[in-house]
């Protein structure tokens, strides 16, 4: 990108010190709310301020990023858009409280019913019967925790995600909202910001998870993979056979079974195909490895090399 290309219009300080009142954040909100451009007097009208002079200023400090004057009234700019789902997604600001709630969905190792709990910006997942897949979770504010036990892992999900939703549909809705995230961080890109997501393959020498998370790497997993964005702060963790996803192998074995990973019905059948899969370390240079996933007692074998990429199909 040249520099050209690359200029910033607005340094971040400024940015955020325009949205610092309430009157701007209020006219971004009712013109991400109407169906096309507002007048001045139709908007003026809606956001019921006293004092028109008052209300011509705060809307001349939004004009030219986050607002723009067009030949029949105002409306949001891309920026400005940005902002109002922001805000409306909730992810910045809402901190919705959902405790460990049964859902409709079973474990795919024991059968008992599942649990779901939002935190920090994910739902996490558990069995009340099984062993924990992981360790720690990454999802803490302040660095990966200890996690509960049964912890099976978490999915990120904005708050207006919980809303008007049952226990189910979240957790649902959640596996369609992270499925995508993922789907483009295997492509290489970050769901966040675009830029570019470098992947890494963590592969642990001395796996044992017979009894729980493994000592020497704290996870189920032998073969784990970690993703972080070379511009934003993204950053994603998963069982490997997630990197596989979208690859015409995975995704065919999974649609030919019934099962759609990109609008999932049955979390518990995605999570057993994508979560309790065998992994076999064939060697670690040059890196081989077989990944064996099954569904309805039918089995995809794929072997692969450090960056995923398949080697073979069985
Ligand atoms: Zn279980
Ligand atoms: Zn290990
Ligand atoms: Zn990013």
């Amino acid at each position: 990108m040249t520099e050209e290309q690359n200029r910033v219009r607005l340094p971040p300080d400024e940015a955020f010190s325009t949205l610092g009142n309430e009157i701007r954040i209020r006219i971004l909100s009712e013109l991400g709310d109407a169906d096309g451009p507002l007048s001045f007097s139709a908007l003026y009208d809606r956001l019921e301020v006293s004092d028109s002079a008052q209300f011509n200023y705060h809307l001349d400090k939004l004009l030219g990023h986050f607002v723009r004057k067009l030949d029949d009234g105002y409306a949001l700019s891309r920026p400005g858009q940005r902002v109002v789902e922001a805000i409306l997604s909730g992810a910045v600001t809402d901190d919705p409280e959902l405790d460990r709630t049964g859902v409709e969905d079973r474990c795919s190792a024991c059968d008992r019913q599942l649990e779901i709990a939002w935190h920090n910006g994910s739902i996490e997942l558990f069995c009340t019967d099984c062993q924990r897949r992981w360790e720690r979770s990454w999802g803490r504010v302040g660095g990966p925790q200890e996690a509960p036990l049964g912890y099976l892992g978490r999915l990120p999900f904005p708050p207006a995600g919980l809303e008007d939703r049952t226990p189910s549909e979240i957790l649902q809705a959640a596996y369609t909202w992270t499925n995508l995230e993922l789907l483009a961080v295997a492509s290489g890109l970050c769901p966040r910001c675009a830029a570019t997501v470098e992947r890494e393959l963590n592969v642990c020498e001395d796996h044992d998870a017979s009894e729980g998370p493994c000592g020497a790497c704290g996870t189920s997993y032998a073969m784990r993979l970690t993703a972080s964005c070379t511009n934003c702060l993204y950053s994603v963790g998963s069982a490997a056979a997630w990197g596989l996803l979208p690859t015409p192998e995975l995704l065919t074995f999974v649609f030919d079974h019934g099962i759609n990973p990109i609008a999932p019905n049955s979390a518990h059948r995605l999570d057993q195909v994508l979560n309790e899969y065998d992994e076999t370390i064939h060697s670690l240079e040059p890196f081989r490895a077989t990944m064996t996933f099954t569904t309805d007692g039918n089995s995809l074998h794929l072997t692969v090399d450090r960056s995923l990429g398949i080697r073979e199909v069985a």
